[in-house]
């Protein structure tokens, strides 16, 4: 086992072959200040693309890089649950690969989750740079999600977020979870925060999500979570006398 660090970045990866060389410099440039504190760990989710060589012969240069490669696509839930596992730092931030989060908004997040002492911070995009049909499917998504789970949460759908390690170890995730990590947290009396961040056009590569698995899994999706919600484990151990 090597020593804990200060940060690890957890990325799920796939098909995003071009968008890999350029995410590794712009997080080390926007991370210049931690070298050497922190890890990323990529998480291949399958891809057919051939993002895994890119990813290897990334890790040459940079050896911060921590490889998980899944024998086949298994989703992006899936992805992040592997990333947690497999990181080693006090703080885990999640981003996606595809360039779309700026890396450059790493250390307001990071500062923002000291300042408030949140088990977690969650980021919102203020421009968005996706299609109006997107943008619409996913203001539906956020409503559908924010009513049926009693939340606020601004903008789940986004990836950029950060979280306290301890605050993921026990959370349930299943397909589709990715996005109500902020709601698992808070479930388990984990505080979630909300900060502004940048949000990008997509230059490579092309999304993974449409209608069906935007819209409609988030209805279905938001009632499992409602479920949980409900009969969530609440009790308080009065005593123990081992
Ligand atoms: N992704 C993944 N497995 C999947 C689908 C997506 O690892 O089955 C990754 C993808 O490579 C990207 C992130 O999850 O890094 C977000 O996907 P995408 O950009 O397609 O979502 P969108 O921005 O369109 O919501
Ligand atoms: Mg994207």
């Amino acid at each position: 086992m090597s020593a804990p660090l200060e940060l690890s970045l957890v990325i799920p990866v796939y098909n995003e072959r071009d968008n890999l060389p350029v995410l590794v410099e712009e997080i080390d440039r926007a991370l210049t200040a931690r070298r050497g504190c922190y890890e990323i760990v990529a998480v291949d989710d399958g891809s057919t693309d051939g993002s895994l060589d890119v990813l290897k012969a990334l890790k040459r240069e940079h050896p911060e890089i921590h490889i998980v490669a899944f024998a086949a696509n298994a989703g992006q839930t899936a992805a992040f649950a592997a990333g947690f596992g497999a990181a080693r730092g006090r703080v885990v931030v999640t981003l996606d690969a595809d360039l779309q989060n700026d890396p450059a908004d790493i250390p307001g997040l990071l500062s923002e989750l000291e300042r408030s002492g949140a088990a977690a911070v969650a980021g919102y995009r203020v421009e968005r740079r996706d299609s109006s049909w997107k943008r619409l499917q996913s203001r539906i998504a956020n409503g559908v999600r924010n009513r049926l789970n009693r939340e606020t949460i601004r903008d789940t759908g986004c990836s950029l977020k950060a979280f306290r390690v301890e605050a993921l170890r026990a959370l349930p995730l299943f397909n589709g979870m990715h996005r109500f990590l902020p709601t698992l947290v808070r479930m388990q009396g984990g505080r979630v925060t909300e900060v502004p961040v940048r949000h990008r056009p997509r230059r490579f590569g092309k999304t993974k999500y449409g209608m069906w698995n935007r819209v409609f899994r988030a209805l279905v999706d938001a009632l499992a979570v409602r479920w949980m919600q409900r009969r969530a484990l609440r009790y308080r151990v009065r005593e123990e006398l081992p």
